[in-house]
């Protein structure tokens, strides 16, 4: 341990800071898969305030030590992941939902407020915050910001980085500045804010944030309908936008994903069709009634196989619970499952999934995809064994492949997971160089001694 290090952090932390093996280890990993030369944490602290973290990074900038802010740290992308010397700032003790104001429509919240208590909160008003990730219940706002996380909802209502409107961030030289104004409309000066919503981490420190709400939808629908093939499911989710409607939700799952689902959770989903889409409307209980009957028609003039549509909010959530388990039932064919995300325009759906499946077939692994097909956004999970040499060694060429099969057809390598620590390796392959290169300056003039999440995005 770095005893000077420590003394000087004990001043600012009372004490409460982590230090022994045991206890540091597990804050160098996140969800993302096959960590590397992870290297543990010198030490882990906890944040009560804006000021403590300003001086936590006067003291890395001393020191030349690395700064790693972290949530739930159960992101996809190596983004909490340790490689060097490091300081990692936990926030979970500033995690309060400050105030809701409805009037004005906004939030304010310190970074480790829970997604789904943020919108839990703002419900009981009568508001809504519509990022969704599927594991809302555990994601952290400031997390979620720093990816600008997505979900089954981002098609009708966007990102998270459609919903702050004003940050709190502690710079790599310690100056706390505010992005912005608690104000739905601001065009004073370059957007600092979207700057930080997304940057990973790697610009600054988000200490508190201001977002914007919307009024609550007063009810929703859920559908779910099954095709014998690909191309017509991906045809409805066109001629349902075609015919003026905008749901919140278009999922798409493959048949290896039904019948993963229906192995391990058995819920009485048609595991011989080829593809399912889960369509949730939402608004007014009159229009959603009329609109309905119009979805359904969609559907059937579409080839749909068989469309289930919920008659209550009890069935609605039964086809969601059957949706979300997707993920955990994938986790047990294999010892492994990474989870990939890459997004292209929707009308090449088609071509990227099947190509998916192709090159899986090819290289010989279990692939369940579902994606959020309004967004043209795909999410491959690949089940696999990474202490299988070679497993890991296909599963390369299989990521390889993935890559250059959704940059050549004109997407891009994340929708809504982020860069990391995993995916760096391909952004040259992703961006115009010269965009690249002033990423790179931004970079060096937000963090000139590369202390804040080095090793991330670039
Ligand atoms: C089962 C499962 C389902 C998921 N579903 C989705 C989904 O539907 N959509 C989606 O977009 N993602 C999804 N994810 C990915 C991820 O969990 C989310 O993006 C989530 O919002 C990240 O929140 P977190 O608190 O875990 O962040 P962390 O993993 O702790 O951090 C994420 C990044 O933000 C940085 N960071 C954290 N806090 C701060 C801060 N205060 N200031 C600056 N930087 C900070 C970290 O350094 C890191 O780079 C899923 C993950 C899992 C495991």
């Amino acid at each position: 341990m770095d005893k000077i290090l420590f003394e000087e952090l004990k001043k600012i932390y009372n004490g409460d800071i982590l230090y022994k093996d045991e206890d540091v280890y597990p804050y160098a990993y996140d969800t993302s898969p096959n960590p590397q030369n992870i290297v543990k944490p010198e030490f882990v602290v906890f944040p009560t305030n804006s000021i403590q973290v300003s001086k936590t990074v006067l003291i890395a900038k001393k020191h030349n030590i690395a700064i790693i802010p972290r949530g739930a740290g159960t992101n996809h992308c190596g983004g909490c992941r340790v490689k060097q010397k490091s300081i990692v700032l936990h926030f979970s003790k500033m995690n309060k939902i400050l105030d809701i104001n409805k009037e004005d429509l906004i939030a304010h919240v310190q970074p480790n407020a829970i997604v789904r208590e943020i919108n839990a909160q703002a419900e009981k008003l009568g508001l809504f915050f519509p990022p969704d990730p599927s594991n809302l219940a555990v994601s952290t706002i400031g997390g979620a910001a720093a990816l600008s996380s997505g979900g089954p909802r981002t098609f009708k209502y966007g990102s998270t980085k459609d919903y702050v409107i004003n940050l709190e961030v502690v710079l790599a030289d310690g100056s706390i500045i505010k992005t912005g104004s608690d104000v739905a409309k601001n065009v004073t000066g370059y957007n600092l804010t979207s700057l930080f919503v997304g940057s990973e981490g790697t610009l600054g420190i988000i200490t508190a944030l201001t977002l914007r709400l919307i009024p609550k939808p007063e009810a929703r629908k859920v559908t779910l309908a099954y095709f014998d093939d690909l191309i017509s499911a991906v045809s409805a989710v066109n001629a349902i936008i075609n015919s003026g409607f905008m749901p919140a939700t278009l999922d798409l799952l493959d048949r290896n994903t039904l019948e993963t689902i229906e192995k391990f959770n058995p819920c009485g989903l048609l595991c011989d069709k080829e593809a399912a889409l889960l369509i949730e409307l939402d608004g007014f209980v009159e229009n959603l009634n009329f609109e309905c009957k119009k979805i359904y028609e969609i559907l059937n003039k579409s080839n749909a196989a068989q469309i289930i549509q919920a008659k209550d909010e009890e069935e609605n959530e039964k086809i969601w619970r059957t949706r979300r388990s997707a993920f955990a039932a994938v986790t047990k064919l294999r010892p492994n499952v990474v989870t990939e995300d890459v997004v292209v325009p929707r009308s090449k759906i088609v071509a990227l999934t099947k190509g998916i499946q192709k090159i899986c077939a090819e290289h010989d692994i279990i692939v369940c995809i579902m994606g959020h097909a309004g967004d043209g956004n795909i999410h491959p999970n690949f089940a696999l064994d990474l202490l299988n040499e070679e497993e890991k060694k296909n599963f390369e060429i299989v990521k390889d492949k993935l890559f250059s099969l959704a940059l050549s057809l004109g997407g891009s390598l994340s929708g809504e997971h982020g860069i990391g620590y995993e995916k760096k390796k391909y952004l040259n392959q992703a961006l115009d160089p010269v965009a690249l290169e002033y990423m790179g300056k931004i970079k060096k003039l937000f963090d000139p001694d590369n202390i804040i999440n080095p090793d991330k995005m670039f």
